[in-house]
C-alpha cells in the first residue's frame, strides 16, 4: 500500500506566508478498509441464513401434502434460524465489549468458578464425542475483572477445543500464577491450525476451514470476542498449535496482588 497524504494549505493572514499541513492518511485508510470488510462480512453472514430460510419456506409451501418433507424442511429452518441467532448474539457481544470503558468497574472473580461454568456449558458436546474435560491449578485464584465476560471468553475457547477435536481425546484447562499474571491455558489434542493461519484466527469472521466451522455451528467471531475481552482486561491471548496434534490457547490476566504487594513493599520500606 502506497503512503498517501492529505494536504491542507492555509494563507497566514497579512504575512504573505502560506501554511502547508500534510497529514498521513495511510492508517486512516487502513482502518476504513477494515471497517468496510467487516460490514461486507456481516452482510454476507446474515444474508446466507436468511436466503436459506426463504428458500426453505418456499419448499415447505410446495411440499405441504408431504408430512415427512415438511418435518425435514422445518427442521432445517430451525437450524438456520439458530445460526442467525448466534451470529446476531456474537455481534452484540462484540460491540458491547468494544464500546465498554476498559475495566470501569472490576469485581473480584474466582477463576475456578469461571472455569467450571465454561466447562459445564460444553459438557454435553464433549460427552457426545467422548472427549474428557479436565482442569488443574484453579483453586484459590482470584483476579479483578468482569466475570460474565471472562466466562464468555473461556467458553468460546473450550467450545472450540471440543469442536475441532476428534472423538476420545482430552481437553485440559490449567492455571498458572506467575509474578505478575495469571495464565489460563486451554489445550486440546485436535486438528490444530496451519502456521500461516495462526496470526489471523483472532480476526473477525476469519476461519481456517469455513465449511467445517459452519458445520460445527461456528460464527467465525468466537476468537475475536476472546481477544477483545482480554484487551478489556488489559491482558492478552496467545496461541500455540501444531497441525494434526493440537492447539493451546493461553489467556494472560494481570494480577492485582502485584500492585498490592508493591504497595505493602513500599510501606515496609518507610
Ligand atoms: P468459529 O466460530 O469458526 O469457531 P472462531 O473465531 O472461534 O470461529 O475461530 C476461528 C477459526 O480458528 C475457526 O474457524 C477454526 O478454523 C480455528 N480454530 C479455533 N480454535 C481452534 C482449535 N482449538 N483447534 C483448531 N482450530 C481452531
Amino acid at each position: 500500500d502506497a503512503t498517501s497524504f492529505a494536504v491542507r494549505v492555509a494563507p497566514l493572514g497579512g504575512t504573505g506566508l502560506v501554511l502547508v499541513l500534510a497529514e498521513d492518511q495511510t492508517e486512516r485508510r487502513r482502518v476504513e478498509a477494515v471497517r468496510r470488510d467487516f460490514v461486507a462480512n456481516i452482510s454476507h453472514e446474515l444474508k446466507t441464513p436468511v436466503g436459506a430460510l426463504s428458500l426453505l419456506a418456499e419448499t415447505v409451501a410446495d411440499a405441504s401434502d408431504d408430512p415427512d418433507a415438511v418435518r425435514r424442511f422445518t427442521g432445517r429452518m430451525q437450524q438456520e434460524a439458530a445460526r442467525l441467532t448466534s451470529v446476531i448474539q456474537d455481534l452484540i457481544t462484540l460491540s458491547r465489549i468494544q464500546g465498554a470503558e476498559p475495566m470501569a468497574e472490576p469485581d473480584k472473580v474466582v477463576i475456578g468458578e469461571v472455569v467450571e461454568e465454561a466447562l459445564d456449558a460444553v459438557r454435553m458436546a464433549a460427552d457426545a464425542k467422548q472427549i474428557s474435560l479436565v482442569s488443574s491449578g484453579t483453586e484459590g485464584i482470584v483476579i479483578m475483572g468482569d466475570e460474565s465476560l471472562l466466562v464468555t471468553a473461556m467458553r468460546n475457547l473450550v467450545a472450540n477445543a471440543v469442536a475441532y477435536s476428534p472423538e476420545r481425546t482430552r481437553v485440559s484447562v490449567s492455571v498458572e500464577v506467575t509474578d505478575n499474571a495469571v495464565e489460563i491455558s486451554i489445550a486440546d489434542q485436535g486438528i490444530g491450525i496451519p502456521p500461516q493461519d495462526l496470526e489471523r484466527v483472532f480476526e473477525r469472521f476469519y476461519r481456517v476451514d469455513a465449511a467445517r466451522s459452519r458445520a460445527t455451528g461456528g460464527t467465525g467471531l468466537g476468537l475475536a470476542i476472546v481477544k477483545h475481552i482480554m484487551t478489556h482486561h488489559r491482558g492478552d491471548v496467545t496461541v500455540w498449535s501444531k497441525e494434526g496434534s493440537g492447539s493451546t490457547f493461553t489467556l494472560r490476566l494481570p494480577r492485582p496482588e502485584t500492585r498490592e504487594r508493591q504497595r505493602s513493599g513500599e510501606n515496609t520500606d518507610r
